[in-house]
Parts: C-alpha cells; sequence; structure tokens
C-alpha cells in the first residue's frame, strides 16, 4: 500500500471520531436516539406530521420545501447526488427522524424516465383517454395499482400521476395523458387510477391545477374563465378526484388563472382548494411554474418542484429569508411543511419505504395493460360488419404507421421507455419532447398469428399508389395511421400529418373492405370516412398494444370503448377554431378566453346544434344491446335511475348505458349534461338491472356568491342513451323541488 492512501484512511478515521464527538453533545444526535413518537402508527396522520415538526430543525424544515431535479439540468446543474437517476424530483429527507426522502417520479401511464441513453423500461398503460374509454373503475384501478407496483418497485415513493385536465381542446399535444371532456368521467376515472396508484403506500400527484388545457404558451397563457363555469367543469373534475381518492398531492400547473399563476394563485389554492375543499395535501409546483417566493408561499404553493426549472431557488434561502423578515410567517413554513409530513404518513411513504430493484412481474404487468387497451378500444364504425376479421381471410394487405413493428407513444415527461427498446429508433424530434417511441407490438405479427390459413403483407403506406394497388388484389387492407404529438406541442391541426389522409383514401378507394386503426392522441378529422366500412380508434395502446388490436380486429375481445371527447368534423366547429398563441413564441403573453365556459365538448356541440364526426360517448360493438323500463325515484334527495340492459345480438359482450339529464325550465351551460353510466357484460340472450345514483350537483347550477350548488324546481329528462348524440334515447321526465347544496353536494339544512 502506498503512503497517500493510508495517510488519507487515517485522516478520515480521526474526522470520524471528531464527528461523533460533536454529534453526541448536539440536540441532533440526542433525537438519533431518543424516542420517534411520530412513528407511532396508531396516531393519526396529522398528529405524527405535527409530532415530527417539533423536532425539526428550521433548516430541516426548509428541506421539505424544496424540490430537486433528478437529472443534469440544461449543462447548468447538475442532479442532485441523492436522486435517482433520471429521475422527475428529489427532495431530502431527514434521516436522523426516521423520515426519508421523496423520490419522484412521472407519471400517468407508467414509470417514465427523463431523457437519457438507459432509460428504466417499465410497462406503459394505453393512454389515459383509452383508459378513460373503458368506462370501467375497475379497469382505471388496475391500472393505477400497477403502475404504482412499478413505481414502489424502482425506489420511488411519489408518482406524478392524476392528470385531469378536461379536454377543451383537441389539439392539446397532452389529451393522451387525461381523461376526456367531461368532468364526471374524467374525475372519476382518474380517481379509480389514483386510489390504484395509492395502494402501493405511495403518494399520487393529481395536476394540472388547473386550466392547463392547451400546450401552445403554456408558461405564460392567462386561462379566463368565468368563476361559476370553472367551478362546473374543470375544478369540478379535479374536486371528485379530491374527493374520491384524496392524492397526497396536487400540482399547480405554468399557466395564468384569470391574471394571476396558478402557483401563486391564492383564489385557487388557498381559497378552493384548501378552504372551500378542504384538502389536507401539499401543492408542489409543476417544473417550472414558480414566479416568486413570498407571494406563492402566501397564496398556497407547499414546494417548489425541480427547482433549477424556475429562475431561481424561491423556496430556498429566499424562503428562509422572508420567514426571518415576516413577510412568511413561521406557522405557514410550519404548514407547507407539515402538509408534505401529513401525506407521508397518512399514504404510509414513512411507514412503508421504498427501496429500489423490487422485483417486477412484466408478465402479469403486460396483461394488465393488454387489457385496458383492448376495453378501451372504441370501434367507430362497422359497415357490413367487416369485422370481426375472420382467421382464413385469404390476404391480408396491413399499410403504415410501423404496424410491422410496434404501437405509437406520446411524448415528454410521461414517456414510459419500452420494455426491449424503441421499435422505430432515429425518428424525429429525436430530442425532449421527443424521442419519438414506438412500444416493440407488432400489430403485423399479432395478425399473422391469428390468420394463420391467410397470406398477410406489409406496406409501409409510403407510397399511396403502391399501398394502393395491394389492396386491390388483397380481401382485406388494414390501414393503420398515426398522430405523433407531446407535452408542450400541441397538433397544429386535426388533420392525420403525413399525408395519410390521402393513402387511406386511395386505399380504400381501391379496397371496399378497408379498416382504418388510428394511433392518435385524441380526436383527427377523417375526411375517407365515407369510404373505409371501418375505423377503429386504439389511441396510443402502451406496452401490449399490438396484440390487443389484433385481438380486437379479430373477436377475441369484443369492443366496448367509448368515446371519453368528441370527435369534430372539422376545427370550424370548435369554440376556437384557430389555437391561441404561436407554437413558435414561448414567451409573449397571451390570453385565452375559454367563452364557452362549462359548456365543454359535447356539451359545446348541444348548444350551438352542431352534429360531430362522431359524438362523445359513441362506439359499437360486435353485439347489440337494448335498454328497457327506464324509471327513476328520489331517496334521500337524491335522483335514483334504474333500467334494463339486454344483449340481443350473437356473441357476448360489453355496453356502457349512458343516463343524461336535461333541465326542461332550468338554464345550464348546455342543453344537457352527463349524470352517470354503467359497464355491465352480457352473454347473448341475457340482461340485466342497473341502477345508478345521480350526484345532485350534476343537476345543479353553481352559485358563487354564496358558494353553494342549487337544484332549481321544476321538471328533467332523463336520457337513456347509447351517446350524447342521444339519436334512439328513452327518457322519463322527473320533477325536482327546489334545493340548496354544499360544496361537496350535500343539501343544506
Ligand atoms: C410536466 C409535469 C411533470 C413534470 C416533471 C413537467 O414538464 O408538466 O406534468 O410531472 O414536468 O417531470
Amino acid at each position: 500500500m502506498n503512503a497517500r492512501p493510508l495517510a488519507i484512511a487515517v485522516g478520515q478515521a480521526l474526522a470520524a471520531l471528531a464527528a461523533v464527538a460533536i454529534a453526541a453533545a448536539s440536540p441532533a444526535h440526542a433525537a438519533e436516539t431518543a424516542p420517534r413518537p411520530w412513528m407511532d402508527r396508531s396516531l393519526s396522520a396529522d398528529q405524527r406530521a405535527t409530532l415530527a415538526l417539533q423536532a425539526m430543525t428550521q433548516q430541516e424544515k426548509l428541506g421539505w420545501v424544496l424540490g430537486h431535479f433528478g437529472a443534469d439540468f440544461a449543462n447548468k446543474t447538475k442532479k442532485h447526488p441523492a436522486a435517482l437517476p433520471f429521475s422527475a424530483g428529489y427532495i431530502t429527507g431527514v434521516p436522523r427522524l426516521g423520515l426519508p426522502a421523496l423520490f419522484e417520479t412521472d407519471a400517468g401511464l407508467g414509470v417514465a424516465t427523463q431523457a437519457t441513453a438507459t432509460p428504466r423500461e417499465r410497462t406503459s398503460l394505453p393512454s389515459g383517454l383509452a383508459t378513460t374509454a373503458t368506462w370501467d373503475k375497475r379497469l382505471a384501478y388496475n391500472g393505477g395499482a400497477m403502475i404504482g407496483a412499478e413505481a414502489r418497485a424502482s425506489g420511488f415513493n411519489v408518482m406524478l400521476a392524476g392528470g385531469v385536465n378536461l379536454l377543451r381542446e383537441p389539439r392539446n399535444g397532452r389529451n393522451f395523458e387525461y381523461a376526456g371532456e367531461d368532468p364526471l368521467l374524467a374525475g372519476t376515472m382518474v380517481a379509480q387510477q389514483v386510489k390504484g396508484i395509492q395502494s402501493n403506500h405511495l403518494i399520487a400527484t393529481t395536476k394540472h391545477f388547473a386550466v392547463n388545457d392547451q400546450e401552445t404558451g403554456r408558461f405564460v397563457l392567462d386561462a379566463r374563465i368565468g368563476e361559476a363555469a370553472n367551478r362546473t367543469s374543470d375544478l369540478l373534475a379535479m374536486q371528485l378526484v379530491l374527493e374520491q381518492a384524496d392524492p397526497g398531492s396536487v400540482m399547480c400547473s405554468y399557466n395564468r388563472l384569470n391574471g394571476v399563476y396558478a402557483c401563486e394563485n391564492d383564489y385557487l389554492l388557498n381559497q378552493v382548494l384548501k378552504k372551500d375543499w378542504g384538502y389536507k395535501g401539499y401543492v408542489m409546483s409543476d417544473w417550472g411554474a414558480v414566479h416568486s417566493t413570498t407571494q406563492a408561499a402566501n397564496a398556497g404553493l407547499d414546494q417548489q418542484s425541480g427547482w433549477e426549472f424556475d429562475k431561481s431557488q424561491y423556496f430556498g434561502g429566499a424562503l428562509e429569508e422572508a420567514v426571518a423578515n415576516g413577510h412568511v410567517t413561521q406557522a405557514r413554513l410550519d404548514n407547507m411543511v407539515h402538509r408534505v409530513l401529513r401525506a407521508m404518513f397518512d399514504k404510509g411513504v414513512v411507514d412503508h419505504p421504498v427501496a429500489e430493484g423490487g422485483a417486477i412481474d412484466f408478465a402479469a404487468h403486460g396483461l394488465v395493460t393488454r387489457t385496458g387497451a383492448e376495453e378501451g378500444m372504441v370501434l367507430l364504425k362497422n359497415e357490413g360488419g367487416l369485422l370481426p376479421l375472420k382467421p382464413g381471410a385469404g390476404k391480408i394487405v396491413v399499410i403504415g404507421a410501423h404496424a410491422d413493428v410496434g404501437v405509437l407513444a406520446g411524448g415528454g415527461s410521461s414517456l414510459v421507455y419500452p420494455i426491449g427498446g424503441n421499435a422505430v429508433p432515429g425518428l424525429e424530434p429525436k430530442v425532449w419532447p421527443g424521442p419519438v417511441v414506438y412500444h416493440p407490438s407488432s400489430p403485423l405479427k399479432a395478425i399473422q398469428a391469428r390468420a394463420p390459413g391467410a397470406t398477410v403483407v406489409y406496406d409501409d403506406g409510403t407510397d399511396p399508389a403502391r399501398a394502393a394497388r395491394l389492396a386491390a388484389g388483397a380481401d382485406v387492407a388494414l390501414v393503420f395511421a398515426q398522430q405523433w404529438v407531446g407535452e408542450a406541442l400541441d397538433a397544429t391541426s386535426l388533420s392525420l400529418p403525413d399525408g395519410q389522409d390521402a393513402l387511406i383514401a386511395a386505399v380504400a378507394k381501391a379496397q371496399p373492405r378497408t379498416a382504418v386503426v388510428l394511433e392518435t392522441s385524441g380526436p383527427v378529422t377523417m375526411p375517407w370516412v365515407g369510404q373505409s366500412a371501418a375505423v377503429l380508434q386504439a389511441w396510443y395502446p402502451g406496452t401490449s398494444g399490438g396484440e390487443a388490436i389484433a385481438r380486437v380486429l379479430f373477436g377475441e375481445v369484443n369492443p366496448s370503448g367509448r368515446l371519453p371527447a368528441t370527435f369534430p368534423v372539422s376545427e370550424s366547429q370548435l369554440p376556437r377554431p384557430v389555437l391561441d398563441g404561436d407554437p413558435k413564441d414561448q414567451t409573449t403573453r397571451f390570453a385565452v378566453d375559454y367563452h364557452e365556459g362549462a359548456a365543454v365538448g359535447y356539451k359545446w356541440f348541444d348548444l350551438k346544434g352542431l352534429k360531430p364526426l362522431f359524438p362523445f360517448g359513441h362506439g359499437l360493438s360486435y353485439t347489440r344491446f337494448s335498454y328497457s323500463g327506464l324509471a327513476a325515484s328520489q331517496k334521500d334527495g337524491k335522483l335514483q335511475l334504474r333500467f334494463k340492459v339486454s344483449n340481443t345480438g350473437a356473441v357476448k359482450g360489453k355496453d356502457v348505458p349512458q343516463l343524461y339529464v336535461a333541465p326542461l325550465n332550468a338554464k345550464w351551460e348546455a342543453p344537457k349534461r352527463l349524470a352517470g353510466w354503467d359497464k355491465v357484460e352480457l352473454a347473448p340472450g341475457a340482461s340485466t338491472e342497473v341502477s345508478v345514483a345521480v350526484d345532485p350537483r350534476l343537476l345543479a347550477t353553481y352559485d358563487s356568491r354564496s358558494k353553494t350548488w342549487r337544484i332549481a324546481k321544476g321538471g328533467y329528462k332523463v336520457l337513456l342513451a347509447r351517446d350524447a348524440g342521444g339519436a334512439d334515447a328513452a327518457s322519463v321526465t322527473v320533477q325536482l323541488p327546489q334545493s340548496t347544496l354544499d360544496l361537496s353536494g350535500k343539501p343544506l339544512r
């Protein structure tokens, strides 16, 4: 051994001895041996948080409110050494008190990795819109439980998942992360996902609060919307998630709301979230959404996330100084920390510490995501019963969208890197919000496996004339079409990109037995829809997407997805035919006037008497269902609806009967609202009774002055329908008495 390392070793030993001596004399060391009353599981989360807080130094308190990014940032800052590599964030814990650090990961489709050459390969759920399109609460829960288990096994205890921004803007580049246009549907489904995630003793973070409904100009735009309209739309969706799932954390968004940045917005954070809704968790900022210290802290922001993205460490030394100077009270800082600690105790983060390197059952998880994908697929059109395909279908030509090798994923922070690598590497954009990723689940192979007697060939679709010639000579053509979007990047239009409309038109013209499979974030326009016999909306279908698509095409799974968003004929039908802002300019401030208020999606179409391409709620099956016996009653002031669903077709299937309510006299934002639904599975010839209770807030309008919901006395028509188009809906009219409800929907008096 040479002298140098030895000298270092001796030096280190002396230093360690000195440290022990100092520590023995310090109050910090006393705490290591002192009892830790906050570890007593019989106490409430509130009590435990209070006790832990009392034991902390000011510096330790400040540590809980400052988040660090988990990767090097823009060649400027290095990742925090203790953060998990390429993760979204890290918050130092207080090990001497037995309080673990917080390890944060994105997001709603699974465990994401923030840009790297060696990503974590994890299971991806189908897109949020796909999950919502199942209209099946159990599947949303199962998906959440699955990705939460992968987060835990990967060493994360905070999952930044629970995206519930309403689909006001079909071009929004993040629609695939969210849950569609209706507050009841979105809130209910996201709540289930959050519950599933948190069943793993993790904190879930519902987001982005609030009205972050487009990506163009998201850092600067001012979302303008009336208070009552907001309470009845975007805020209601979030409120339902909080009521039903109690996520440990809420993420405030980048945008301004009525003039004030969301993360320093007293109305949003203090008034609505914490006071009106009684939220006890903590508010974390989005990454780069903080603009101040005093204003943000006093407006209700509890934790600055990934501070590197902000102009300053607003909740670091600046907050310490603000407290010292009295601009932010010590009580407020204590409350910020208390909220974080309370969530940690409440969700089990302290009692069930996470560790990296846990086993993941990828095969089982592949089935969870496959089930979600197949149940979320929406059969939009099926003329002449082209689908399901028969195994001996002669010659099948599969065209386009890299269907030979994989299925598309959306881009940005939520991207889950595929197990087995990207099936189509090298596509643009290669950098964030790229890379463009295809999960290596080949639709072509899955189709071939199901049609052993058929000849199945692939054409990449780059030459429409060639593809059309191939299609003409086949018995069936399956055209796959894709639309890639990502965070920070809205679609420039609702048209399929890269000439795919022309490709589909050419193939459908050559081959009447053409089915189109769409892998898109959300709604797209379909100028060719009259020519193609069948259209299957497959969304971004996740890890097992290729299998799922083939199973639906061949009828191994009877499609049962229903649209969670209206598909317009064209942009001219939208409240904003042209997207506000300039995608190339992320700094000039502008406003988005949400003049449609709460009349989002189908409500807007109803209000304006517009006929969409496909209505909200639409979706076909390989069997048929009929409804009968719709009856309404009122129990404890709650409207209860009952009816019978029968499978009158020849195969087993699942249906989603939907209930809409339309006031006869009262004035709502639109003619009708979704009030409830169920998803039922029925064998051919079988029937079942369904009963649905209506949340009274869905029958009311919001009164801002009194902060109550009010149901107007009068007649209300209840429609039992297959979709919001409501063509052959059954109906019954009920008389409701005048009533006033508190914010949670409970009758007052
Ligand atoms: C996104 C958030 C995400 C965060 C951390 C931001 O760009 O808006 O949804 O959780 O990054 O990665």
